[in-house]
């Protein structure tokens, strides 16, 4: 438990960005996440997010030694941090737009009478929606399995 915590620098891309246009910086917001002995940037996030599966510790793979990684598994993070990390901001964004698209074709569909339109449009949405759900999904499931070994190894 005497290992550093990571190094979090929010927008620590901004000045590159601001570059090719400031209106960038806004929609992708990247944290840097840096390894405290030899500030090797390990992780990249486009966006705010702050909640990731994993024992929390790990070696940089440039200097070897260890660190707290601000990683949890999924038995250990409150349930608002749950819903954050199915549904972030941008999964939600893309259901918000989805939702609006489909109201939209419903509304032209009805007023053109081709409802058939939806079918494509609907896909199109929900496609990237359940890979992204399915990626997640294998994600909780791999901590939940390395949280019950370490349960069997070392019983609380
Ligand atoms: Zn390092």
């Amino acid at each position: 438990m005497d290992e550093p915590l990571a190094t979090k620098e929010e927008e620590g891309l901004a000045p590159a960005l601001n570059v090719s246009g400031s209106a960038l910086t806004g929609i992708l917001w990247p944290t840097m996440y840096r390894c405290p002995h030899c500030r090797h940037v390990y992780k990249l996030v486009f966006g705010p997010g702050d909640v990731f599966l994993g024992e929390g510790k790990r070696n940089c793979s440039m200097c070897h030694k260890a660190f707290r990684d601000r990683s949890k598994e999924w038995v250990e993070i409150r349930s608002l941090d749950r819903f954050f990390f199915v549904f972030p901001g941008f999964v939600c964004a893309w259901i918000l737009m989805g939702t609006i698209a489909c109201i939209l074709l419903a509304w032209l569909g009805w007023s053109l009478g081709t409802t058939t339109m939806l079918i494509p449009v609907a896909i199109a949405f929900a496609a990237p929606l359940i890979a992204w759900l399915i990626f997640r999904n294998a994600q909780i499931v791999r901590s939940l399995h390395r949280s019950s070994l370490r349960g069997r190894t070392k019983p609380a």
